[in-house]
């Protein structure tokens, strides 16, 4: 793929700089609709947003409240649609609402059959009600003073790291070239002070690139202003960071398979708790005025918030010494566009699409569950704004996805048995997935492994902690890296 970036006799159609949710989107909507394709990301796919979420595919209960019927029905479509393309990455998943006062099972229960009504012949099962003990089987640590049963719904859970990979692989079968530790410094412009391509930099080689082609997308979530800075450095920022933090618990703070979905804490929050791997995730929070960057870390007063509301809610009530992982995200929030700021449209209040009077295109906002409608309303802007002539509609709405099969982990260990040793007792990676992440899924350093190809460091840390010495001897061995090599990346998830 870097001699494809290489060859300056290519002419791409679309370029895409950023590998999360929506550049990856992009890239599987353009490269099936017959187009040449080059997506580059600065770090691995996903780091960014799209490996941090609270891994729901979801239309959002709580939008509901807000009236946003729109940007739910479109989201429980899309949700519909993953489950079946995507449907060893997406799975149903069973959530209550515990009423504790007496009127909440009937408000939820008509919100929620709403909600049900919305996914129309997409939806998953049916809404309805939990007495009080039916409750506390679902989820033995609830609370049970004052309970007075709860509403049940469903929607759908992911893992959002492994979708990651399954896009840009789906991308790169369709001839698209994809790349991570590839940064975009700058942008290529023409006379006329059109954007017609990228200045590129391999953070793992330091070599440099240029890249010319017909459009340029820039995908790069919290990132995006500096792109378009880039492109005009007086142009209005359109993006609003906001972080979001999860903490993860053992199961025992569950209990079951159930989730728990807190629509209205007493500040007017959200609050979940879902099982995982065999773990629980705890979240989310929304703390404006943070700085942007690839490794936000939870704050002190964020973890105490989470472990504060679960107190309330669980009879087992969580300390901080029960936490085994934390994990921070930044939610790329569109501001409303200025007017006069020289952006053309703004799609529906879930994304917005913007068109800089040089060409550069920038999709941003959403969420993880709508991308797919995101990446079919860029690539259709960029076919109109540049007039590339392509006869294949956009057919991501009926594309399976192509995943990791387990299969192809155990046809490895045939040669080598060790391979089938897993990684840790409780989680389900083995030394196998090790060698397949590096062969077959791009993951360049020990962080990829743990956090993305794997999600033991987004699990437990201390057993991350505690693997990294074979993996990362594994790694060396497969890449062909040195010992300093491997300090280097010791070093590195030592100062995480
Ligand atoms: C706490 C939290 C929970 C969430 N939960 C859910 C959920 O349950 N369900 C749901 O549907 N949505 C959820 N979301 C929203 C969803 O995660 C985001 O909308 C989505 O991941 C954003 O993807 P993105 O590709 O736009 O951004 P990112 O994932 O951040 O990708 C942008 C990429 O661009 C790269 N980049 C930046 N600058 C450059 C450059 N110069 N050159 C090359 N690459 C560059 C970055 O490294 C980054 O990887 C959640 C968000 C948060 C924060």
């Amino acid at each position: 793929m870097l001699d494809q970036l290489a060859d300056s006799l290519v002419k791409w159609d679309i370029i895409i700089i950023g590998g999360g949710a929506t550049g990856l989107g992009i890239a599987v909507d353009s490269a099936t609709r017959g187009l040449k394709t080059l997506l580059v990301e600065q770090a691995d796919f996903s780091e960014g947003t799209s490996s941090r979420s609270t891994k729901l595919v979801h239309g959002g209960v709580r939008y509901l409240r807000g009236g946003e019927i729109g940007l739910v029905r479109e989201s429980l479509r899309e949700r519909g649609r993953l489950l079946k393309n995507a449907a060893n990455l997406v799975k149903p998943l069973s959530f209550v609402v515990p009423a504790y006062r007496w009127y909440e099972r009937f408000f939820y229960g008509v919100g929620l059959v709403m909600y049900d009504f919305l996914a129309g012949k997409l939806g998953i099962e049916k809404t309805g009600h939990f007495s009080k003990e039916k409750t506390l089987n679902h989820i033995p640590n609830l609370n049970p003073d004052g309970l007075y049963g709860s509403t049940f719904y469903w929607d759908g859970q992911f893992d959002d790291a492994r979708l990651a990979v399954a896009m840009a692989r789906t991308a790169a079968a369709n001839d698209a070239t994809v790349l991570n530790y590839v940064r975009v410094n700058g942008l290529i412009k023409n006379d006329s002070d059109k954007v017609v391509g990228i200045e590129a930099e391999d953070q793992i080689s330091g070599t440099k690139y240029e890249a010319v082609g017909k459009i340029v997308i820039n995908a790069t979530g919290v990132f995006t202003d500096s792109v378009r800075k880039m492109d005009d450095p007086k142009s209005a920022n359109v993006i609003q960071p906001s972080q979001g933090i999860h903490i993860v618990l053992d199961a025992e703070f569950l209990g079951g398979d159930t989730a728990i979905m807190i629509p209205n804490t007493d500040d007017g929050r959200v609050l979940f708790a879902i099982p995982w791997y065999g773990k629980v995730l705890l979240g989310t929070t929304d703390t404006g005025n943070v700085p942007v960057e690839l490794e936000p870390k939870p704050r002190q007063e964020e973890i105490d918030y989470l472990i504060e509301h679960a107190g309330r809610y669980l009879q087992n009530k969580p300390t901080h010494a029960d936490i085994r992982a934390t994990f921070a995200g930044l939610r790329p929030l569109v501001k409303p566009p200025e007017t006069g700021a020289g952006d053309t449209s703004k799609i529906s209040r879930s994304h917005g699409l913007f068109v800089s009077d040089s060409g550069l295109l920038t999709m941003a906002g959403g969420k993880w569950t709508t991308y797919r409608q995101m990446a079919e309303d860029a690539v259709g802007r960029a076919i109109e704004l540049t007039g590339i002539s392509t006869n294949q509609p956009c057919s991501t709405g009926e594309l399976t996805l192509l995943d990791r099969e387990d299969e192809e982990v155990e046809a490895l260990a045939k040669k080598d048995p060790a391979l089938l040793e897993k990684l840790d007792p409780a989680l389900p990676w083995r030394m196998g997935d090790v060698v397949y992440a590096v062969r077959n899924e791009m993951a360049q350093t020990l962080l990829d492994v743990l956090s993305r190809r794997t999600r033991i460091m987004f699990l437990d840390e201390t057993a991350a902690k505690k693997c990294s010495h074979p993996v990362v001897q594994l790694m060396a061995r497969e890449l062909g890296k040195n010992e300093a090599w491997i300090a280097e990346q010791l070093k590195i998830l030592r100062e995480m």
